[in-house]
């Protein structure tokens, strides 16, 4: 149905990132990362139906750059209260499909004014629980921003009336339904802004969900969870818990009265959960709809008429931002030969120059990476780079409390090996040589991934080329291939890196709705 919009909207714009090398910017970061360690030792309650339940057994989620230091604790959910949780979002399902995509695109918007309120708090809360460095958390909560803004507009848009081609003796109408109950499983690398794209965009369009967040980032779960109780959404439309992912997440997963899974995070996970979706559970009336954002080999691919100083910039900057741990990390360099050794010379010296330290410290670039398990798995693909490659700067573990690794990067690394391959999502950059840029774009789509790349030339024909022929969700031409902002960069993977439901777009929505379409005859 269409309707009338009770309030008139500015045109969407991104959230501007802040300064921090403004004294009161500073300040202000400076003053919440102090503040919010007051919160360190909450206890959070699992949320069901607006019903708050501890389960008398706790987890926490831990400062990467100070293992010691516990970030809140956590209700370890089993599977039954996976299923009340299930069950209580399939009972507010009706009401809220019914509510008007006005009144629940408000919602958001009021969301997305009190996070601004928050703004420092939420990015200090966020350096502490997964080491971001202040930019990239700054960063973090802004894309959260940026997606309540812009899934509140689209709504809007998708409740309007829909264009339909006239037919005499009929009046046609086709509009937009919401889908059923939601299972959103979010990672912690983008542990707000992933985490509120996928829960909100799944809510205003009209479903009610389960949320599990990752266990590495529940803080970030949770005040997310205080703010949509803050602006009044109504019990059982956003259902919060925690526990295992397997056994929680598998639970909502295969749950009859599941309609649809949103989920970010690694291949294997992804692939599992898209062939347990794919069995019909007795009870279970419809085929279930699994988003899935997963992961990427991201490639840069460099050219011997490039920008050789912008090409490694971009490189580095891509490779080591926030540790390599973005889905969107350049992991592959791929360089032709006439200027690969410049190439390479260069993106060692800027590698070098990075600054490794706790990121509560301002000047740090690369922090920790998440957890022991990365850290063994990261220092086990360094084992591999010795086989496959030659290590030309980092390598090593620092010897300090904390997950650090220092920023690696590997030469003359061959197009199959591993290390050029497999997703190592830690500071780990193999650099390879190609003949020319044809046999780098070959070896740039040589993998089962397709999320991010970047293409760096002077050649007006090769950026066409690069344009139409590497296949990547989101391909960058002379930029680096991280940075996808909501309305600008609509992102999503192709291959093995996902079903291109490119979050922060025009089409996002249609995931979480179905068209109805009606015809009256008439004369
Ligand atoms: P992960 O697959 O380990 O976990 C993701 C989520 O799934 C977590 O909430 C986890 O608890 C849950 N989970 C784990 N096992 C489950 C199971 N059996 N059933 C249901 N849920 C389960 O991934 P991660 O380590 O949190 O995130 C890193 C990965 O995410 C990387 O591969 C990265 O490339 C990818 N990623 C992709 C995008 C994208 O947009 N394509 C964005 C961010 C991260």
């Amino acid at each position: 149905m269409s309707e009338t919009l009770s309030f008139n909207l500015p045109e969407f714009v991104n959230e501007p990132f802040t300064d921090f090398s403004q004294p009161t910017t500073a300040a202000a970061m400076q003053a919440a990362l102090q503040q919010v360690t007051a919160r360190f030792e909450k206890e959070y309650p699992i949320t069901i139906a607006g019903e708050k339940i501890q389960t008398g057994s706790t987890f926490t989620s831990y400062n990467p750059a100070a293992p010691e230091q516990t970030l809140g604790r956590f209700q370890m959910a089993d599977a039954t209260l996976a299923e009340k949780a299930v069950e209580a979002a399939w009972a507010a399902f009706p009401a809220w499909a019914k509510t008007p995509a006005s009144t629940r695109a408000e919602y958001l918007l009021k969301a997305s004014d009190l996070v601004k309120a928050r703004k420092f708090e939420i990015a200090a809360a966020m350096v502490y629980e997964v080491g971001k460095s202040w930019a990239e958390a700054d960063g973090d909560v802004a894309e959260a921003i940026d997606f309540l803004e812009f899934y509140a507009r689209e709504m809007l848009r998708y409740s309007e009336p829909q264009p339909i081609t006239p037919y005499p003796g009929e009046a046609n109408e086709a509009f937009y339904l919401p889908l059923g109950v939601g299972a959103i499983i979010p990672p912690w690398n983008f542990p707000f802004a992933i985490l509120v794209g996928m829960s909100t965009a799944a809510i205003v369009a009209g479903n009610t969900v389960v949320l599990k967040p990752a266990e590495e980032s529940m803080l970030m779960g949770a005040i997310f969870v205080e703010i949509m109780e803050e602006v009044g959404l109504p019990a059982g439309v956003l259902n919060f818990i925690t526990g295992d992912g397997a056994e929680v997440g598998g639970v909502m997963v295969n749950h009859p009265l599941t309609r649809f899974i949103s989920f970010t995070g690694s291949k294997d996970v992804g692939l599992l959960i898209s062939e347990q979706a794919a069995k019909r559970i007795p009870g279970q009336r419809w085929i279930k709809r699994v988003i899935a954002e997963l992961g990427g080999k991201d490639a840069t691919v460099v050219d011997e008429t490039a920008d050789l100083e912008a090409a490694a910039s971009g490189i580095v900057a891509a490779a080591f931002g926030f540790q390599g741990q973005k889905c969107s990390a350049c992991s592959r360099a791929i360089v032709v030969e006439s200027v690969y050794d410049q190439v390479l010379a260069k993106v060692i010296e800027k590698t070098k120059a990075l600054q490794i330290g706790d990121p509560t410290d301002p000047l740090a670039q690369v922090g920790p990476v998440i957890n022991q398990e990365s850290e063994d798995k990261v220092l086990r693909y360094i084992g591999y780079g010795h086989e496959e490659g030659r290590l030309v700067a980092g390598g090593h573990k620092l010897d300090r409390p904390g997950h650090f690794i220092e920023p690696t990067v590997f030469a003359d690394v061959a197009p199959e090996a591993r290390l050029a391959q497999e997703e190592v999502f830690g500071p780990v950059l193999a650099m390879i040589k190609a003949k020319d840029y044809r046999h780098a774009l070959e070896i740039a789509n040589n993998t089962p991934f397709g999320l991010t790349g970047a293409f760096y030339s002077a050649r007006e024909e090769r950026l066409q080329e690069a344009r139409d022929d590497f296949f990547v969700g989101n391909l960058y031409l002379n930029r680096k291939c991280t940075g996808a902002l909501v309305g600008v960069h609509p992102f999503g993977g192709f291959n093995l890196s996902g079903t291109d439901s490119k979050a922060g777009g025009h089409d996002y929505l249609l995931n979480f709705l179905q068209a109805k379409s009606v015809t009256r005859k008439i004369g």
